[in-house]
């Protein structure tokens, strides 16, 4: 047995431990042999410190082990700590003014040459200090082990792990319980696909991974436990975009008994203790903008505030305008408005405002273009300016606040969704572009009351989820438009442009719950199938509840400035939702796959030993899901005796099938009930249920597995 007893951590040591025998454990970040001496650094999860082989002071046996060191090996090492020798100290380092002078050593486990260089540390004043930066994402992600040895690294973690833990901290403070809730569930309806996970014992029946704890939450309100909130992990099986992971992990809240103002006081105290473990200062109380305010300033419900270039109205100025353009759209209805881009003429020439913005960009942002317009002279210069009156260009310069060296770009369109769509791009392209974004700068604000729904291409959708409280509980569900002008009860946290968190008051009330769901265009049938469960708990006396989650790799990689979220988790998927490590997704065996009655394997693997062979009926009474009692047995086994016969023959007189590909044909799903029972529909057929496992369903057909065509 090896003793690590006492063991000193390498980042602890300083010049105070002169002259003190120590234990050391890590691994080797990085060696340099000077002839006879042989300096390493040594690390582990607390910094590095160096030590050295001197043949004339350690033993022979410990120098020629040395001697065999490579990068990363694991080691133990026995020595004393001494000053360094002035001129030789190593500012890299926080123990860079004393070394340890090895007396023992120990090789713990060799270690492999390495695919790309994991020190970071230099070993020699002045030299730059090794890095990954350069080192492929994939390749770091296949040997994320050795990714994450670098101090880099683990300082993410480190610092992800106290936010964790300053969540917990402040939580449990003032009342709420962390309670976990299920992995295998039912979907819940947050908008995006499902991960689902067949279950072996319902053959056909799955579970999903939760996309949230929604519901969950909701009836641990009902249940009664007032302050609920849990650091979970949500699976959302979405399109790729190169910062998104499929699972993401939530901060989840829920309270009962609150108003908006709760939530907002809370995380107003919560967001800037978080904020302060990177050293960020973020300033309270958060602003807020509804939704809707949000649309006609930055034209995003996630508006970034840390610069300014918000939109001016302009529509009014152009209602008998000679600017044929303009008028037609005032006419129509629409919608005229613009950014003043302060004192940039200098860089946004004729030609940029012309040819790359009005032609191509602002195109590409969905509208028909852009009026622009720079101030030279107090005047208003542009392509079309002679098609306004003096006094309009007068009007226009007033209520742009436009002054010499100032650009005007302007959008107009009949609808006003794509005016401030477009805009709100054209107003982050531009301040990027200039680089008017100042950095390090942290803009919180609470974005409130949006639309309850949207209009879909099937109808209507909630725009934050279906529980989410009405603001007005007067409106006909039927009725599309009086859906559409409703707002809701919710709020986004939203920083510097991205929104890290939302959430809202919940609905308490099972009418209106139904009312909803009514208006998503829900059958009953279909709301008692997905939401039963949910919707008897509302019926059991449910609190007035509300709550929020937050997008905590996203609230981590912003802290720590980050450039992606897979940088603060310590196993992400790639970009495209793939493990380079494990392999995930991967394949698995036919035995898997048949267990779970998935497959092509599965009719005769699935039968605990029974190949098909051994019992040729009990297999076809799988496969078709058809219980076949005793005394139907021998009637069916003639029948595909019967059937094995006929195939032989057709297959004597066509030849050799077995270089042709297979025919497969369609037959329509018919139920056929036995003679001399009564006919009756099974409650699965009922619910379309009873197909659910086919391998191909499609409308009133499904395909047959070959064994019974
Ligand atoms: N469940 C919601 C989400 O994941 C958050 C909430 O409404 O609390 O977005």
């Amino acid at each position: 047995m090896m003793n690590f007893d006492p063991r000193v951590s390498c980042g602890s040591l300083n010049t105070d431990h002169t002259g003190r025998h120590i234990l050391l454990a890590g691994w080797v970040d990085a060696l340099r042999d000077h002839g006879d001496i042989l300096f390493i650094h040594l690390r582990d999860r607390t910094g590095i410190v160096q030590v050295v082989f001197d043949p004339g002071k350690a033993p022979s046996q410990v120098c020629e082990t040395a001697a065999s060191l490579r990068s990363e090996h694991c080691i133990r090492v026995t020595g004393t700590v001494i000053a360094r020798e002035p001129g030789t100290e190593n500012p890299h380092l926080d123990t860079g003014t004393i070394e340890v002078a090895a007396d023992g050593l120990d090789i713990l486990s060799a270690a492999d040459p390495l695919p790309f260089p994991i020190s970071e540390k230099s070993m020699v004043a002045g030299t730059g200090a090794a890095g990954t930066d350069t080192v492929n994402e994939e390749l770091r992600l296949q040997y994320r082990f050795l990714d994450l040895r670098r101090p880099s690294m683990q300082e993410k973690l480190f610092k992800r792990h106290r936010i964790m833990a300053c969540i917990r901290r402040f939580l449990d403070g003032r009342g709420f319980y962390e309670v976990e809730t299920p992995m295998l569930t039912r979907s819940t309806p947050e908008g995006a696909r499902d991960y689902l996970v067949p279950s072996r014992h319902y053959p056909g029946d799955f579970y999903a991974l939760p996309q949230s704890p929604q519901l969950f939450k909701q009836l641990l309100m009902v249940a009664g436990f007032e302050r609920y909130y849990q650091i979970v992990r949500c699976f959302r099986d979405e399109d790729l975009r190169p910062n998104r992971q499929p699972e993401f992990t939530q901060l989840d809240l829920e309270a009962s008994f609150i108003d908006e103002e709760f939530i907002y006081q809370l995380f107003e105290k919560l967001v800037p203790e978080m904020f302060a473990v990177g050293g960020i200062s973020v300033s309270t109380p958060f602003p807020r903008m509804t939704w809707h305010q949000a649309m006609e300033t930055t034209g995003t419900d996630r508006p970034d505030l840390r610069f300014g270039m918000t939109f001016v109205d302009a529509t009014d100025l152009f209602t008998d305008t000679g600017y044929a353009i303009f008028k037609q759209i005032v006419d129509r209805g629409g919608c005229i408005k613009g950014i003043n881009v302060k004192g940039q003429s200098d860089h946004l020439s004729k030609n940029v405002l012309q040819n790359e913005y009005a032609k191509q960009i602002v195109p590409e942002f969905g509208a028909r273009g852009m009026t622009w317009m720079r101030v030279t002279g107090g005047k208003l210069d542009s392509n079309i300016v002679q098609f306004f009156s003096g006094h309009e260009q007068q009007r226009i310069m007033e209520r742009f606040n436009a002054r010499d060296g100032d650009v005007l770009m302007i959008i107009a369109d009949t609808s006003w969704h794509t005016v401030c769509t477009a805009l709100g791009q054209l107003r982050l392209h531009v301040a990027g572009r200039l680089h008017l974004i100042p950095e390090d700068v942290y803009k919180p604000l609470w974005v409130t009351d949006f639309p309850l729904f949207e209009a879909g291409a099937d109808g209507l959708t909630s725009c934050h989820h279906p529980f989410t409280m009405p603001s007005s509980t007067e409106f006909d569900p039927e009725n599309e438009e009086d859906c559409l002008a409703l707002t809701s009860r919710s709020y986004d946290l939203v920083m510097n442009g991205e929104e890290l968190g939302g959430g809202s008051i919940r609905i308490n009330d099972r009418t209106l719950q139904d009312k909803i769901f009514k208006a998503l265009g829900l059958s009953g049938k279909e709301i008692q199938d997905k939401f039963g469960f949910f919707l008897k708990g509302l019926s059991f006396g449910t609190p007035p509840h509300g709550g929020i989650a937050l997008g905590m790799d996203r609230v981590i990689s912003m802290i720590l400035g980050a450039s992606s979220i897979r940088e603060v988790i310590a196993f992400p998927k790639n970009r495209r939702a793939f493990c380079p490590m494990t392999g995930a997704p991967s394949g698995v065996s036919d035995t898997q796959l048949a267990e779970l009655g998935l497959g092509a394997g599965s009719a005769d693997q699935a039968l605990p030993g029974a190949a098909p062979e051994a019992d040729l009926v009990e297999t076809l009474s799988w496969v078709s899901r058809i219980q076949i009692s005793e005394n139907e047995q021998a009637a069916v086994r003639q029948a595909v005796t019967n059937a094995q016969a006929m195939a032989l023959t057709l297959e004597s007189h066509a030849g050799n099938l077995n270089d042709r590909e297979p025919v497969y044909r369609i037959f329509p799903a018919t139920a056929r009930t036995r003679e001399g029972t009564r006919p009756q529909q099974h409650p699965l057929a009922e619910n379309r249920d009873l197909l659910k496992n086919a391998p191909d369903v499609s409308g009133g057909y499904f395909k047959v597995a070959g064994i019974l065509e």
